[in-house]
């Protein structure tokens, strides 16, 4: 008996995080002082997707 071949289903890919468009990583601007001066830039992992990249489920 011959088993009917069946291709595997494609697992659906999950979404990328809106936030760090799916890089886990945001970068944000350092600010100082009462001006904020701009003093360079931070790379810090995303809270939304906390670092995976992928858009939370809920
Ligand atoms: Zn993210």
């Amino acid at each position: 008996m011959a088993a009917p071949k069946t291709t595997p289903s494609p697992e659906p890919k999950p979404a990328p995080c809106p936030v760090c468009k799916g890089s886990g990583e945001v970068s944000r601007t350092v600010q100082v002082g009462r001006k904020r001066r701009t003093v360079g830039r931070q790379t810090g992992f995303c809270l939304n997707c906390l670092g995976s990249g992928e858009a939370p489920a809920d």
